[in-house]
């Protein structure tokens, strides 16, 4: 730290655990990832990991308040009226979450069904007992096996044992182009928090994130016009981890006295927004009761 620099304090959270650092006159009383107000001082620790890269914040507190607000009247037809209509941000902090940027070569021995389509003329006597024809598409599936190998780049997760790498996911992509060396000046005016997650359980999730690319990569490098019973066995080689911080807004929103908040997030680079909505089970049941009714009419009148 250099003279300039103004004085940090290391706090944390008694309820999620978040560990934060803040500048003396940033220091909060409310947790920005839980709400909770059991927020308190701590020595600061020797042994913290030192991110090696970060990304700015783009988005300023006033644009990411729009945008979430955007968000929240935007919300699907599934979503509570309650919620579009009341919801209110009580509380917004910007925040680096600390997170592992992940690189690997993943190789794949793959096996599957390729659907080819052709056309074929069918004959058939109709119900005046003339003959004709139709055209009619056909698929012939044959098997195809191989080795597939792609490099998995920029996959970001979660360091933060208080925002989970899901919902960490709704918010990303975060632009890598803009990945920069950290620099301590980099936090003045945040809240940046020490990871909470260990490297093991930081690169699981990475090689869980790795599979879930490779299959979808596979499937759109399957040949033919369809697949089916596609099966791969991978390996994961070349595997490079950094810590870094990323920037993002966290909203708590309440939208009723008796329900729990709501936590809302907006990536700070992008201001893409995500989060998890109250839902409306009653719409969900009535859209359910709804289709089951039009299958049920369909049926009755198909049968008679
Ligand atoms: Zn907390």
């Amino acid at each position: 730290m250099n003279g300039s620099a103004k004085k940090s304090v290391e706090i944390q959270c008694e309820s999620c655990g978040a560990k934060m650092t803040v500048e003396a006159d940033l220091r909060t009383a409310i947790c920005p990832y839980c709400g909770s107000p059991s927020v308190i001082e701590r020595p600061p620790s020797e042994d913290r990991p030192q991110p090696e890269f970060a990304l700015a914040f783009e988005v300023d507190k006033k644009r990411a308040e729009k945008l979430v607000k955007d968000w929240i009247a935007s919300r699907g037809m599934f979503s509570r009226s309650d919620f579009k209509k009341n919801a209110r941000i009580e509380d917004v902090k910007g925040v680096y979450l600390p997170a592992y940027l992940y690189n690997a070569v993943a190789r794949a021995d793959y096996s599957a069904s390729i659907g080819e389509e052709y056309q074929e003329t069918e004959y058939y006597t109709d119900s005046d007992g003339k003959r004709q024809s139709r055209t009619v598409t056909k698929t012939e599936w044959r098997r195809l096996s191989g080795r597939y190998a792609t490099y998995v780049a920029d996959i970001v997760v979660t360091a933060s044992k208080g925002i989970e790498n899901s919902e960490l996911e709704r918010v990303e992509p975060f632009d890598m182009r803009m990945l920069r060396r950290y620099d301590s000046a980099l936090l003045s005016g945040w809240i940046a928090e020490e990871p909470s997650l260990g490297p093991e359980e930081c690169l699981q999730m990475a090689h869980d994130e790795t599979m879930e690319q490779l299959g979808k990569d596979l499937g759109n490098f399957m040949p033919g016009d369809s697949y089916r019973s596609l099966e791969f066995d991978a390996k994961v080689t070349d595997e490079i981890t950094n810590l870094a911080l990323v920037p993002l807004w966290v909203f708590v929103a309440r939208y009723a006295e008796d329900r729990p908040p709501v936590r809302i997030l907006l990536n700070g680079q992008t201001g893409k927004a995500g989060g998890d909505v109250p839902l409306s089970w009653l719409k969900i049941t009535l859209a359910v009761a709804a289709v089951i009714g039009a299958i049920i009419f369909a049926w009755i009148r198909w049968g008679s």
